[in-house]
């Protein structure tokens, strides 16, 4: 057994602790540890932004799964995570959506003061160089790029304008003024490229001499003496490491492995702990609670037109990609959104209708033989609550999931609606010339039954898990507005984990944020 000590050890690279390690080794006197379960991300496909589900079910992504789901007819829902530098920035789907205001003034309602939108605003700005330019609402110079697809196809025009004939607004900007309404993604990419946090963060600080890097490194428990977090064990090489912190532990291992950290040490609900041979270190009841998804549908139509980007891997823009960086293998797939209330009364906008110029169905593993077009609704506003616990101690194990997903009735209402408002769509007139039939869930469905039929069985995951370590005062609140983890010294989690509750969209960018404010706020204790 081999022994180093640091001041701060960052457990996961991904979204926000790739942030922390860049942003904490920024001073110089400081000594740096970020520790990755994954390997570097040299993979090719990682880089090239139409092969993102090409990773999915590869040794680069966890591939976790729930539970049968009760409400889905017992499916278990597949969630891909990131295993590799850059955590899950490196394998998402790029698509850079803020959330709306109300999303975190509702997280400082619920007792987190510092974390309303107008205190998150600097950090946002702070984190990105943003296409448009310098506003109230964006900056520019900051490490994350956020950019326009280089190439976006014919049908997703068709779908912008479609969706304004069916009476959506349209927004020119998702994260700016105007929230709600049509418009095509903003992408963490640069020069036709996957931009992750390794590219903004990681690559600019590698150079540090009070950074280290080490990956293949998959921590497996933290070192507590007298309710003070001492260091980690970790596991590179088939060598077991203790490593020590003289300041702190930052867990930054995602929704998934932070709670499963601290419950693997002690830090969790005592009883089911015990009752796994697991010594108890601290009874905090909500680890692994409050965990809250995204659920998507999947609508496919066929396409009349050879236009799709079921084009994008003939041999001709592999060429394009490969000359110039520019083609349909520049698309994130993804490529354009529609952020909608399904009830005008409604305060905020409870449903997206995502377009993807592409056959989508089955995580993309159901292939279509022609060209097609799909649309995705997703529930924004979810108030299905699951939860995360371990089936053993063995930390290679992966935790027991529950999504819980459409246990509230009102869900499916909100999702029926959605199947109605994408028809509606499908049907405008510009669709009009490319629109074959509906393949998924197809013309037999027409029945409020068929359609629930049709959710429940196809409906998944739009691998935005957050809450299972969540930060606030109430009793099952993990983390306080600093990120502590309350009733241990010298340990802190900062990832998707602590949101309080579900954010109205994609969560990367927030989670980028929580880095940057995680940073910031060690940086002013470092200085006071
Ligand atoms: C397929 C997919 C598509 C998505 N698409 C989008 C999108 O288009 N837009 C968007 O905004 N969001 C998207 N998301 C969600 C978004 O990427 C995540 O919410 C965000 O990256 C989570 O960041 P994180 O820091 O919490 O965790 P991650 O980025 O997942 O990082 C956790 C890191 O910790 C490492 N780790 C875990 N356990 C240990 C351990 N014990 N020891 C050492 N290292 C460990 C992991 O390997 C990983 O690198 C998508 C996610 C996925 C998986």
């Amino acid at each position: 057994m081999t022994s180093e000590t640091y001041d701060y050890i960052i457990v996961g690279s991904g979204s926000a602790g790739a942030v922390i390690a860049s942003r904490l080794s920024e001073k110089a006197d400081l000594k740096v540890l970020l520790l990755e379960a994954g390997g570097p991300d040299t993979r090719a496909e990682i880089h090239v932004p139409f092969y993102a589900t090409k990773l999915f079910k590869t040794r680069l992504d966890w591939a976790y799964y729930t539970e049968e789901e009760p409400h889905l007819n017992f499916r278990r829902i597949y969630w891909p995570r990131g295993k590799v530098l850059g955590g899950s920035s490196s394998s998402n789907f790029m698509t850079v959506q803020r959330g709306h205001p109300h999303d975190f003034d509702r997280w400082c309602e619920l007792g987190n003061s510092e974390w309303s939108f107008s205190k998150l605003l600097p950090y946002y700005k702070k984190l990105e160089n943003h296409f448009s330019g310098p506003s109230e609402y964006h900056g520019v110079g900051g490490p994350v790029n956020v950019a326009r697809l280089k190439c976006i196809n014919p049908l997703t025009h068709v779908y912008l304008e479609a969706a304004v004939e069916a009476g959506f607004s349209r927004t020119h900007d998702h994260n700016g003024a105007h929230p709600d309404g049509v418009d095509h993604v903003q992408v963490t990419q640069k020069g036709g490229r996957r931009w992750s946090v390794v590219d903004g963060y990681l690559t600019p600080a590698r150079g540090r001499q009070n950074l280290t890097i080490k990956t293949h490194a998959p921590v497996t428990s933290l070192m507590i003496d007298k309710k003070r977090v001492r260091g980690v064990t970790c596991v590179q090489d088939g060598k077991v490491l203790q490593i020590f912190a003289s300041r702190e532990v930052i867990l930054c291992g995602g929704v998934i492995n932070s709670p499963q950290l601290l419950m693997l040490s002690g830090i969790g609900p005592a009883d089911p702990l015990k009752s796994l041979g697991i010594p108890i270190v601290l009874d905090l009841p909500g680890v692994g609670q409050n965990l809250q998804d995204h659920f998507l549908v999947p609508i496919n139509y066929h396409c009349k037109k050879p236009i799709s980007l079921a084009n994008a891997e003939l041999a001709e823009n592999q060429d394009i990609y490969m000359s110039s960086r520019d083609g349909p293998l520049t698309s994130n797939q993804v490529e354009g959104v529609n952020i909608v209330k399904t009830d005008p009364t409604l305060p905020v906008s409870d449903l997206s209708i995502n377009f993807v110029p592409n056959y989508f169905l089955d995580y993309g593993f159901k292939s279509y033989d022609a060209h097609a077009f799909n649309f995705y609704t997703t529930l924004r506003r979810a108030e299905s609550v699951g939860d995360l616990t371990l089936f053993s101690k063995n930390p290679f194990a992966p935790p027991r999931v529950r999504a819980n997903y459409l246990s509230k009735s009102n869900e499916l209402k909100t999702l029926l609606k959605g199947v109605k408002i994408v028809r509606e769509i499908a049907h405008a007139k510009p669709f009009a010339p490319y629109r074959g039939s509906e393949l998924d869930p197809g013309k037999s469905a027409q029945t409020e039954s068929a359609i629930a039929d049709y959710i429940r069985n196809r409906g998944q995951s739009e691998f935005h898990p957050v809450g299972t370590c969540k930060m606030g005062n109430d009793p099952l609140a993990v983390v306080d507005q600093q990120l502590r983890v309350r009733g241990i010294e010298g340990l802190r989690v900062a990832d998707a984990s602590i949101f309080p509750t579900q954010i109205s969209v994609a969560a990367n960018i927030t989670v980028i944020m929580i880095g940057e404010k995680a940073a910031a706020m060690i940086s002013k204790g470092e200085a006071s």
